[in-house]
C-alpha cells in the first residue's frame, strides 16, 4: 500500500517552544531539530510528512481572523496533495482557529487536525508526542472527514470544542457532543458521530473583516456597558446570558438591544453554562430577549458562535439570514431542536 502522506501547518504554541528568560516562546527551526531526532517518526506504520513553519511563529493568544485566513489558504492550496493536514496550534485559542475553519470548508473529504500540547516537545515529561504521533495517525488514517482536534487523548470535533483546563493535559472538553474518537489502548473513531461524507465537491469561503463583539452578562451591567459594546459600527455580538439563555428583563437594559436589533445588528444568544442549550421560552426574561430580535445560538459553544457570526457576516448575506443560519446546523456545530 502506498505510504500516506499529512502536510503539517506549524503555526506555533507550546508544542514547538523553548524556555527563555521570560518563560516559553516560540522559536524558528527548533522543533523542525526536534523531529528529526525522532526516530518514532520514521517508523514503517508513519505516514511521510512535511513541516511547513510559519513566520512568524505565534503564541495562539495572538492571533487574528487574519491568521485563520492564512492558514486556511495554506491548506486549501495544498489540498489536493496531501492525504491529510495536522494544523499544529497554541491551545489557548485553537478552540476558535479549529471552530473557524470548520466553517470557511464546505463539504470536507479529508481530515484537517488541530493538535498541541501543554508541554513542549523538548521538555522531558510532555503531552506533545502523543498528541503529534497520534494526530499523525489520523490524519493519515482518512476516516474523519471534518475539522478536528486531538489533545489528551480524546478527538473532537473542533466546533464543539472548547478549553477547560490550563492544567490537565486532557485541556479540551466538548460538552455538547461526544468524542469523534478516543485514544486508548486502541485508536477508535466512532464513525457513526462523524460529519456525514459529502456528496459534493470541496468549496472554500473566507471569513472577512466583520465587526463584531463577545458580551457577557454580569449582575449589575449597566446599560451604559451594553449601548457602548453595542454602538455602530458594530455587526453582530455574541450575547452570554444565563442559564436557559436568559437576562434581566428590565426595559433599560432590554432598549439597546432592541435598538441594535433594529438596525440591524445580529445579536446570538449563548448561554454562560457549559452545558445545555438556549432555549428562550423557558423564563420570561428570556422571552424578552427573544422578542428584542435575539436569535438564539442553542447549545453552540461560544467559540463556534462568535466564529460562525464571524464567517456569515462576511459573506455579506443581510442581517435576517445571517440570523436565520446562526440558529441552523451548517458543520455539525448545533443540535438541531425545535425553535427556542
Ligand atoms: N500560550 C500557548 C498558546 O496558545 C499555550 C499553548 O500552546 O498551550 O500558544
Amino acid at each position: 500500500m502506498q505510504q500516506k502522506s499529512v502536510y503539517i501547518a506549524y503555526t506555533g504554541g507550546t508544542l514547538g517552544m523553548q524556555r527563555g528568560p521570560r518563560g516559553y516562546r516560540p522559536e524558528p527551526g527548533f522543533l523542525a531539530r526536534q523531529m528529526d531526532e525522532m526516530p518514532v517518526l520514521r517508523h514503517p506504520g508513519m505516514p511521510r510528512y512535511v513541516v511547513h513553519e510559519y513566520d512568524p511563529l505565534l503564541d495562539s493568544s495572538n492571533m487574528t481572523p487574519r491568521d485563520w485566513v492564512k492558514l486556511a489558504d495554506d491548506i486549501y492550496s495544498k489540498y489536493d496533495e496531501y492525504d491529510g493536514f495536522i494544523v499544529l496550534h497554541g491551545t489557548d485559542t485553537m478552540a476558535y482557529s479549529a471552530a473557524a475553519l470548520s466553517f470557511m470548508f464546505n463539504s470536507l473529504d479529508k481530515p484537517i487536525v488541530f493538535t498541541g500540547s501543554q508541554i513542549p516537545l523538548v521538555e522531558l515529561r510532555n503531552d506533545a508526542r502523543e498528541n503529534l504521533i497520534t494526530s499523525l495517525l489520523i490524519a493519515a488514517g482518512g476516516e474523519v472527514p471534518e475539522v478536528c482536534l486531538f489533545v489528551g487523548s480524546r478527538l473532537l470535533r473542533g466546533n464543539r470544542s472548547t478549553k477547560t483546563s490550563a492544567a490537565h493535559f486532557r485541556a479540551f472538553r466538548s460538552p455538547n457532543y461526544p468524542p469523534l474518537g478516543d485514544a486508548g489502548v486502541e485508536l477508535v473513531i466512532h464513525h457513526e458521530r462523524l460529519q456525514p461524507w459529502p456528496e459534493r465537491p470541496l468549496t472554500y469561503a473566507r471569513v472577512g473583516g466583520a465587526e463584531v463583539a463577545d458580551i457577557r452578562f454580569f449582575p449589575g451591567m449597566t446599560p451604559r456597558v451594553l449601548e457602548q459594546f453595542l454602538a455602530p459600527p458594530l455587526q453582530g455580538a455574541v450575547l452570554h446570558t444565563y442559564g436557559l439563555g436568559n437576562a434581566p428583563d428590565d426595559p433599560s437594559i432590554l432598549r439597546p438591544i432592541r435598538d441594535a436589533c433594529d438596525r440591524g445588528v445580529v445579536i446570538v444568544n449563548c448561554t454562560q453554562c457549559l452545558e445545555g442549550s438556549v432555549n428562550m421560552t423557558g423564563y420570561a426574561t428570556g422571552n424578552a430577549l427573544a422578542d428584542a430580535g435575539v436569535a438564539s445560538g442553542f447549545d453552540m459553544t461560544p467559540e463556534a458562535s462568535l466564529t460562525k457570526l464571524y464567517w456569515l457576516l462576511s459573506l455579506e448575506l443581510g442581517a435576517a439570514e445571517v440570523r436565520r443560519q446562526m440558529g441552523i446546523d451548517l458543520r455539525g456545530e448545533i443540535t438541531p431542536v425545535s425553535r427556542a
